[in-house]
């Protein structure tokens, strides 16, 4: 596998403690960047203290958003080992991502390398108590200095990583949703099934107005028909209807996620009957009326599993599961963190040892 140079920073930070680690604001001590021009391809990759990066005012990311993301975690494994969780899921979806967004792919093996070598670098940033991990975020941006509206012929590709807490410090708590019905996140033919910028700035209204009237997060209706029920916050979404698990098709809007992915991989291996359909808002809420939902959650890699315990849409109200998270959400939960940290066996060889 390709190796990068790497610069190493003359002076190593103080590693945080885990306890009071805040989500995305402390970083490591180094950074993967690798650079873009036309007629050249991607070149000179290369890992270098973590610090700013210089960009003229103009640089077409500030301007027009033409940026994608990805993020994915490595875990400390019993035996002291660091792994990933299917990292080569999170590198075909940035290349999906960057189709769309008119953004030269990037070459995948690459991708994988930087991401692993990076990883191998901030080794010693990789925490160890429980349900912590260190959160990888790789990201491209257009750096070419025009304000024409047209496809850049310069990006960077970066990646940063940061320690995290765990994320249920204080036990699993089912969050209160709220069905948005004036904003959506994303159409169908734009780029929800993509993670850029973007979705996530058309997202912020809806998000601090739910928080506002007392609730965690957003459920998403799709924005043309304003019926049909596609994520959680930034989050995909899934629910327990009689002893089927339903969960939104991927058309389009949807972001496929890698979690997703997993769990339903997971429950039809354990003989489940998952369907990927088309939903209402109105056949979730009566559902929860006639007493068939039987659980709500949604799943991503930060929270993995996010149990939903009340939704709110207009004058209507459901409480899911008596507000506490169900046993099929706790399988699942239990399933994936216990691959992720390697402390079940992975039937699925989903698991990447460095
Ligand atoms: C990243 C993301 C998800 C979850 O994807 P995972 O691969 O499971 O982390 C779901 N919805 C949106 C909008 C996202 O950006």
């Amino acid at each position: 596998m390709k190796e990068f140079p790497v610069q190493r920073a003359a002076v190593l930070k103080e590693k945080p403690d885990p306890a009071t680690l805040v989500f995305g604001k402390t970083f490591t001590d180094h950074m993967f960047v690798m650079d873009y021009t036309a007629g050249q391809g991607w070149h000179d990759g290369r890992i270098v203290p973590y610090g700013p990066i210089e960009l003229e005012p103009s640089a077409m990311v500030f301007h027009y958003a033409q940026e994608v993301f990805e993020g994915l975690k490595a875990y400390r494994a019993p035996d002291g080992g660091v792994q990933l969780f299917r990292p080569t899921e999170n590198v075909k979806r940035i290349n999906s991502s960057c189709e769309r967004m008119c953004i030269p792919p990037l070459p995948e093996e690459d991708a994988l390398a930087a991401i692993e070598q990076l990883v191998r670098v901030e080794a010693d940033w990789v925490p160890s108590a429980p349900g912590t991990s260190l959160y990888i975020r790789p990201f491209i941006i257009a750096t070419t200095p025009s304000l024409g509206v047209h496809a850049a012929h310069n990006y960077i590709f970066c990646i940063i990583t940061c320690p995290v807490g765990a994320y249920y410090a204080e036990g699993i708590n089912p969050v209160k949703i709220y069905v948005e019905s004036e904003d959506v996140r994303a159409v169908k033919g734009g780029t929800g099934y993509t993670k850029c910028g973007g979705n996530y700035a058309a997202s912020i209204r809806a998000g601090e107005r739910a928080e506002e009237n007392g609730y965690a997060q957003v459920l998403w209706l799709d924005g043309v028909h304003r019926k049909y029920i596609e994520e959680v916050g930034s989050m995909n979404v899934m629910f327990q209807i009689g002893d089927t698990v339903v969960t939104p098709m991927l058309t389009g809007s949807v972001l496929p996620g890698i979690t997703r992915k997993s769990c339903i991989e997971l429950m039809q291996s354990w003989g489940l009957k998952v369907e990927e359909r088309l939903i209402t808002a109105q056949e979730l809420f009566d559902a929860g009326k006639d007493g068939s939902l039987k659980e709500a959650w949604g799943t991503g890699t930060a929270a993995v599993i996010s149990p939903i315990g009340e939704m709110g849409w207009e004058d209507k109200h459901v409480v899911v599961n008596g507000g506490k998270i169900g046993p099929l959400a706790q399988r699942l939960y239990d399933t994936l963190t216990g691959i992720q940290w390697g402390t079940q066996p992975d039937p699925h060889n989903w698991v990447v040892k460095l």
